[in-house]
Order: C-alpha cells, then sequence, then structure tokens
C-alpha cells in the first residue's frame, strides 16, 4: 500500500482544482489581453480568481500578483524591492526556505549588502527581541516566514511586521506553508510582501501570487507585455489561477492535529530514543520532523520508500553532497543528528491507523537496520 506523507514537499491535486483548471481551459480559451470576446472570457476567468484569493486573504484584489509559485514570489519581491533601495541591511531569519536565503546571499556578495541571520531559539520559534534588535535605519528589508517547512513551527510574524512597521522597515512574510493550514489575515498582518504557493494547499504546480501592500515599490523580475499591472510581465496561467482560488476553498488540515499528534506520541512511546523537533513550540498540524538517532535519515528514507511510504529527509543534496537540515543546525541541533531527520507531513485523508502504520514501519526498519550493523 502507498502512503503518501509529504504534504509540505507537494499536494495531491483537489478535485474541485481539477475541475476548475479543465473548466477554465475549456471555456476560456482566449489570452486575458486580447480584446475579443475569447480575450474577455479569459480576463473575466482571471479576474475572478484573483477577487477570490484576496477575498479569501481579506486583502484588495489589486495586491495579489500571480507568480509561477512561492519562488517566484520571494525572488520578485526580493529583488525587485532591494533594486528601488538605497544601499544598506537585510535581517531574516536563518530557517527560511532557499528561495529567500538564496536571493539575499546575492545581494550580500555582490552587491555587498550586510544580510543579518537570525537564528531562531532551540523550539525552532524565531525570538521577536532577537530579531527586532537588528532592525534600525539602516534596514531595507526584514524577512520571516510564517510557519517553517520543516519542523512545521510557527513564526512570531505579526509582532515583527508590526516592528518593523513602526520603524518604516520593508516586510517580507513567507507564508507558502502557513496557506491552508493557519488562518490568515493580510489586511491585519499589513506585511509588505507575502509570498504563496498553489501547490501546497491543493492547486495546481507552478502556480503562486505575491500579494503587495498598496502603494508598494517593485521592480518587476520580469519584462514584457506588463501583465499584472506591469508587476510580472507574461501571459498568465488563468487554469492554474482558477485552480489556485478553487483549492483555497476547500483544503483543511485541522483534522491532522489529531493524527500528527498520535503519531508522535506512539513513535516516543514505542521507540524512547526518538527526538521530536519544535513539538514545544506552537506548530502547523500537519507536520512532524524528527530523528531516531543512529540512523541516518537517508537510508531511513529509502527503507520507508520501499515500504511504501514517501516522506522527507531532512537533508538537502547539493553538488553531490548531503547537507544536514540548516533549519536543525540553525536550532543548534549537533549535526550528526540533524541529518538523521525525517519530516513526515500528512494531508486531510490521513487517519490514526495511517500514523500507526508508520510507527510499526518505523520499528522494524530499525530493527533490521540494527540487526544488519550488528551482522558487520
Ligand atoms: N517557501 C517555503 C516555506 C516553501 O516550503 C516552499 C516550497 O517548498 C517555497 C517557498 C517555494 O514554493 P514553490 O515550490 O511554489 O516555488
Amino acid at each position: 500500500m502507498h502512503r503518501y506523507l509529504d504534504y509540505n514537499a507537494t499536494s495531491p491535486v483537489v478535485k474541485e482544482a481539477l475541475q476548475a483548471v479543465v473548466q477554465t481551459s475549456e471555456s476560456c480559451l482566449g489570452n486575458p489581453s486580447s480584446l475579443h470576446w475569447a480575450g474577455r472570457a479569459a480576463r473575466k476567468a482571471l479576474d475572478d480568481a484573483r477577487d477570490s484569493v484576496a477575498k479569501h486573504l481579506h486583502v484588495e484584489s489589486g495586491s495579489v500578483v500571480f507568480t509561477s509559485g512561492g519562488t517566484e514570489a520571494n525572488n520578485m519581491a526580493i529583488h525587485g524591492w532591494l533594486q528601488t533601495q538605497s544601499p544598506g541591511k537585510i535581517v531574516v531569519s536563518a530557517i527560511e526556505h532557499p528561495s529567500i536565503l538564496q536571493p539575499l546571499a546575492i545581494w550580500a556578495e555582490r552587491e555587498g549588502w550586510t544580510v543579518i541571520q537570525v537564528r531562531p531559539l532551540k523550539s525552532g520559534a524565531v525570538d521577536v527581541d532577537a530579531f527586532c534588535e537588528h532592525i534600525d535605519v539602516d534596514t531595507r528589508l526584514a524577512c520571516l516566514m510564517m510557519a517553517n517547512n520543516e519542523t512545521g513551527v510557527i513564526q512570531p510574524v505579526r509582532e515583527i511586521v508590526e516592528h518593523c512597521r513602526n520603524l518604516d522597515v520593508a516586510t517580507l512574510v513567507d507564508a507558502v506553508q502557513a496557506l491552508g493550514k493557519l488562518p490568515i489575515n493580510l489586511a491585519e498582518l499589513n506585511a509588505d510582501f507575502v509570498s504563496l504557493s498553489a501547490h501546497k494547499i491543493g492547486g495546481m504546480k507552478g502556480v503562486g501570487a505575491l500579494v503587495m501592500k498598496r502603494g508598494s515599490k517593485l521592480a518587476p523580475l520580469l519584462q514584457g507585455g506588463g501583465q499584472e499591472r506591469k508587476r510580472r510581465s507574461g501571459t498568465e496561467n488563468v487554469p492554474g489561477a482558477a485552480a489556485f482560488a478553487a483549492a483555497l476553498e476547500v483544503l483543511d488540515f485541522s483534522n491532522c492535529q489529531a493524527v500528527r499528534d498520535g503519531f508522535e506520541q506512539e513513535l516516543l512511546a514505542t521507540l524512547p530514543d526518538a527526538v521530536v523537533y519544535g513539538a514545544k513550540a506552537p506548530r502547523v498540524a500537519n507536520t512532524s520532523m524528527f530523528s531516531m538517532p543512529g540512523l541516518d535519515g537517508e537510508t531511513l528514507l529509502m527503507q520507508l520508500d520501499l515500504a511504501g511510504f514517501a516522506v522527507a529527509s531532512g537533508s538537502a543534496c547539493s553538488s553531490g553532497k548531503r547537507d544536514a537540515s540548516h533549519v536543525l543546525l540553525a536550532m543548534g541541533v549537533p549535526e550528526p543528528q540533524a541529518r538523521s531527520s525525517i519530516r513526515v507531513s500528512f494531508g486531510p485523508e490521513h487517519t490514526a491507523a495511517d500514523a500507526q502504520a508508520l510507527v510499526s514501519a518505523l520499528v522494524s526498519i530499525r530493527n533490521r537496520l540494527k540487526m544488519m550493523a550488528g551482522a558487520v
């Protein structure tokens, strides 16, 4: 039996989103920029999708710029905003997604800007005071994610955005892993830029959005036809946007809490040397990251794959060498332990039986690997 437990990587497309793709592709054959009836139909479908995404997030439609996903939204905000600024400092948490950290590294290396990475507490949450103490008149941008993609730990974005706003410092909030998992009111949050991705909530891959506060300056990353009010050129992905709007209405991760908590209780009861990360901080309901000390995360992942479980390992592969999770390292987890980490991210269809089956598989894999290690 196959069990897909990697929703934070991507989620299965929900039926309503698929229907929106088919329906929009069939009924809106035109280019939204075309002036004829077919163009108008496509434009209407795009406007409707934008209105519905905006309504869901409590913002004006004009602030939603559709992109090819969270990575583009983050790059667009960083490169687009910093180009309009005089050189200065950027404050960012050390646990951001690479689509934040890598563009910022370019501004540090090529442009000589100062990028300050603030490490989280051991709990996985960023400390508000530790972050805010770096914010000053030279700060051009502060970046903090709403929920971490590896540990699921919810970050204090409301407090940090408020502090930055009082000092007139622009903020970028990566809400990719919070969407669908936490109530989001962007009017209340009032960040300058918020990035979103559709495929984490049952929409299509390759679709996302950057929500911009009214009046925010942005040099466009993509130049050309001037679509999306000159903020993102390129013919719009109308079916993808419609599917994003449809998915937002339906996907609900709230029942994951009981499944995830049950999984962790069972895991720790059966394998007491297992370590669960971020469990002392508030987390999104579906995510569990843990290590089974002494076992290599990648080996575990491959064994789980053979047993039919799709999960993620905390280590990332770069140039043929495996790096331990930068998130766990920033939390102070020792490197060998960080290398052994596994991330499980449940979806709404999962039940206690799936969690139980995963624990049983982990126990038998661990016993087998220990036996093999002993036999050598
Ligand atoms: N930000 C976070 C926190 C993510 O988890 C991801 C994807 O894993 C992204 C950004 C990138 O989103 P996308 O896959 O839509 O480019």
